[in-house]
């Protein structure tokens, strides 16, 4: 019988060097989901802890994190809420400027996608600094939904956003970590 484990998924993850610039190793998952067993997975294991959850929305970041949430979302029996870059919602949208490495950037959630009380699970590929998740969650907090975790394909620890997020008292969970990047 064949088995899988997390390491199967680890090593179908590309690391590309000095991308997008010098001293980065990007953390590419297109070969993770690519790979039929590597996306099936993926969304096996992201969705396991929250099975029995009380959980109203997924809310995904984009980009990845559509491709991703929409599945969790999909196999949890939920809705999705697409959380975006500046000026792509139609709706009315409330933001969030957050610091990425060199200047800011601003997501945004439609203003009416989550309303009190609801119960979010927030997903994306992977957390570096946790400055993007902390944007999102900021902006689910100020919906009125309350966070009760996110969830990550990929955890660099050693950038402390995962860290950060349990500060915030957000359960976290992820799947693999590349430690030293
Ligand atoms: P951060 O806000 O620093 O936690 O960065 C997280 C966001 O940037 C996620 O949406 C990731 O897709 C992307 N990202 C940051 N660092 C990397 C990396 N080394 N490889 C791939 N994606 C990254």
């Amino acid at each position: 019988m064949e088995k899988r484990n997390l390491t199967d998924l680890k090593t179908m993850i590309r690391a590309i060097p000095d991308y997008p610039k010098p001293g980065i190793v990007f953390r590419d998952i297109t070969t993770l989901i690519a790979d039929r067993k590597g996306l099936r997975a993926s969304v096996d294991e992201l969705i396991w802890p929250f099975l029995s959850g009380d959980i109203d929305y997924v809310a995904g970041i984009e980009a990845r994190g559509f491709i991703l949430g929409g599945a969790v979302a999909h196999e949890l029996g939920l809705g999705f809420v697409p959380i975006r870059k500046k000026g792509k919602l139609p709706w009315r949208t409330i933001g969030k400027e957050y610091s990425l490495e060199y200047g800011v950037d601003t997501i945004e959630i439609h203003a009416d996608a989550i309303s009190k009380g609801d119960k979010v699970l927030l997903i994306d590929d992977l957390i570096a600094t946790g400055g993007t998740a902390d944007a999102a969650i900021d902006l689910i907090r100020e919906s009125g939904g309350e966070m009760v975790a996110a969830a990550f394909v990929v955890d660099l620890p050693d950038l402390g956003g995962s860290r950060k997020l349990k500060d915030r008292g957000v359960r976290v969970h992820t799947l693999v970590e590349f430690e030293g990047d």
